[in-house]
């Protein structure tokens, strides 16, 4: 069981606010000061840097000072506070303290010479390009650039999970495109090689703070360029292995987009339908558990298709030796359909393909209605009742399981038992069985 503590819950809601007052600063220094000798073990912040200059800093401080403290005792895990500051003495501090941390800015990666073993750590696609441009400039040749780099990451340093923010909204500077960006394969490599990495989880974001890419590698032929959305052919097979792979996409748009339609059904093809197979070569494993909690931008297909459509996605590349779990929650809207010519309401099936299992799944997951400049904006917590469908190739080993939850509440009141009476075979119907 994770700790939560009171201030956990108030900064998760507190960083929303973009625009504070000297009122609302006060406001949360007495705040704050009330809730001194508490002892907290965990800080997560969203996006603090939406925050003004001078009251993200006072909010750093003040978590320093109040939250964390002087010496740090009890605080374990601290996720997001350098957004406030890019990088500080006080927080490379507590990064040494702590048993999860991140995403590291670069001069935090620098004061890392101790010998720890983290739990999980933080990392984004930006200081992969802080480190890549760091070893050229202190380097005259690739060989130089490659010793740099092995200097740069230590191997006193390990870490069970490597989580890893990719920013899908990233420019270079002049241009246009709003996109995925390429990453530089040997930076990643090294450090999931020198810092022992077990298990991964890829944190895909459609909006960061870090939007501007650096440019200065891309000007030298040091490093392999990759990037999640290109061909999958064209990426290198890595020879590590890791446990499992999990990825996020509830702060997505982009993947999101391309898992749900095939390439022909997105103006222009975004190539996210690449994404499994460069997981698979980048983090090989034989385990990948997905979460898809929103579907802004695809349009409301109705299930059968929508089902159909994300097992050719995930069946692109014959998949061997493979589990994907997908989490797919959806509104209860998608599993009916009204038929305009006799205007009565009917009841899609499931799409061909998968065998329903008999696995009653739940669990309480916060809905967010996603907005498409910030991302999900509302919380609420809500019971979702799941159902597993499976893919299975027993030949290639290949075992796909997509777990459909509908909110319990929407269960209740949208659907009558004539109606489903009526639709014996509807994918809704599993859910009443
Ligand atoms: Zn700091
Ligand atoms: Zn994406």
């Amino acid at each position: 069981m994770q700790k939560y503590s009171p201030i956990n819950i108030f900064l998760k809601t507190f960083s929303v606010i973009s625009q504070m007052t000297s009122g609302r600063i006060w406001m949360l220094d007495c705040f704050l000061n009330t809730v001194v000798g508490v002892k907290v073990e965990k800080i997560t912040t969203r996006r603090l840097w939406l925050l003004e200059e001078i009251f993200k800093r006072r909010l750093h401080d003040l978590i320093h000072s109040q939250l964390i403290g002087t010496n740090g005792t009890h605080i374990q895990t601290v996720i997001g506070l350098e957004e406030a500051c890019d990088g500080c003495e006080k927080c490379s501090n507590i990064a040494k303290k702590c048993i999860e941390y991140g995403p590291l800015r670069f001069s935090t990666l620098q004061t890392m010479t101790y010998s720890k073993n983290y739990k999980k750590l933080h990392v984004t696609d930006k200081l992969f390009e802080d480190i890549a441009e760091y070893c050229i400039s202190k380097s005259k040749n690739k060989e130089e650039c490659f010793k740099e780099l092995d200097k740069t990451i230590l191997s006193a340093i390990s870490c069970d999970k490597l989580a890893i923010w990719i920013s899908e909204t990233r420019v270079i500077p002049d241009e246009e495109m709003r996109d995925h960006m390429h990453m530089p394969r040997e930076v990643i490599d090294t450090i999931l090689r020198k810092w022992n990495v077990k298990s991964i989880k890829l944190n895909i974001l459609h909006y960061t703070n870090e939007s501007e890419c650096r440019i200065e590698w891309l000007q030298y032929d040091y490093f392999t360029r990759v990037r999640l959305k290109d061909p999958y052919w064209e990426t290198k097979q890595s020879d590590l292995k890791f446990n499992h792979v999990e990825v996020s996409l509830s702060y997505s748009l982009d993947c999101v987009k391309g898992l749900g339609n095939l390439p022909g059904e997105t103006e222009p093809p975004a190539g996210y339908d690449n994404f499994i197979p460069n997981i698979r070569r980048l983090f090989p494993t034989d385990q990948i558990l997905m979460e898809l909690t929103h579907w802004y931008f695809v349009p409301k297909i109705d299930i059968e298709k929508k089902m159909s459509t994300i097992l050719k996605v995930v069946t692109m590349e014959i998949h061997k030796k493979l589990s994907l779990d997908i989490k797919f929650f959806v509104e209860s809207g998608i599993v009916k359909m009204l038929n305009e010519e006799t205007n009565r309401v009917e009841l899609l099936g499931v799409a061909s393909g998968y065998v329903h299992q008999e696995k009653r799944l739940h669990c309480f997951k916060k809905s967010s209605p996603f907005n498409g400049n910030h991302g999900p904006e509302v919380f609420l917590d809500n019971r979702w009742i799941g159902r597993r469908f499976q893919m299975r190739n027993t030949v290639n080993q290949f075992n796909f399981n997509l777990d459909v939850y509908i909110k319990e509440k929407e269960l209740e009141e949208k659907f009558d038992k004539e109606l489903l009476q009526e639709y014996p075979n509807s994918f809704v119907g599993h859910f009443f069985a």
